[in-house]
C-alpha cells in the first residue's frame, strides 16, 4: 500500500481500512459498517491516491486539453502561452468582467481567470468522487464546454 493518501480512506473505528468494503460488517473486528459512510467502491479497485490522480489527470486534461492550440502558437515558444493554456478555462470570467472594465483592472481579470481555473478543477474533484459515472459525465460536459471556450477565445484570437 502507498503511504501518506491525499484523501483519508475510510475506516472502522478499529483501524481497518473499508475501501472497496461491500459487506455490512468490517472484516476485522466484526461491527456493523455503515456503507453509506465508507462510500463507494473505488472504480477499477484503485486505491485512493490513484482515484484520485485518475481523476485529476481526466479533469485537467478535459478542462485545458481544447486549448491546446494556445502552445502551438509561433514560433519562437514563448512561456506565456503557458500561462495563457492554465488561465483559459477561466476565459469565460473575463467576459464576465468586460461590463466591469472601468473598475477592474487587467491584473485582477487575470488572477480572476487563474483562480476561477483552480477553484473550478477542486469543484470538479468533489463533485466526481462518488464515482466512475460520475467522472465520465462531468468529463464529457467539461470537455464540451472548455471546447466551444477555446473555439471562442480562437476566434478572437484570430480576430
Ligand atoms: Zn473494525
Amino acid at each position: 500500500m502507498q503511504a501518506d493518501p491525499p484523501i483519508a480512506p475510510p475506516s472502522c473505528p478499529c483501524g481497518y481500512a473499508l475501501t472497496g468494503l461491500t459487506s455490512r460488517r468490517c472484516p476485522e473486528c466484526g461491527a456493523t459498517v455503515d456503507l453509506n459512510a465508507v462510500g463507494p467502491t473505488l472504480p477499477f479497485g484503485f486505491t485512493p491516491r490513484r482515484w484520485f490522480l485518475f481523476r485529476f489527470a481526466a479533469l485537467a486534461s478535459a478542462l485545458v486539453g481544447p486549448s491546446a492550440w494556445i502552445v502551438t502558437l509561433g514560433p519562437p515558444w514563448q512561456s506565456h502561452q503557458l500561462y495563457w493554456l492554465l488561465m483559459a478555462p477561466g476565459l469565460p470570467l473575463l467576459i464576465l468582467t468586460i461590463p466591469l472594465r472601468r473598475v477592474v483592472s487587467d491584473s485582477i481579470t487575470l488572477v480572476a481567470m487563474y483562480v476561477g481555473t483552480i477553484l473550478l478543477l477542486m469543484i470538479l474533484m468533489r463533485i466526481t468522487r462518488r464515482g466512475l459515472r460520475w467522472l465520465i459525465i462531468v468529463a464529457l460536459v467539461v470537455l464540451a464546454l472548455s471546447s466551444l471556450n477555446s473555439f471562442i477565445a480562437h476566434a478572437l484570437y484570430a480576430a
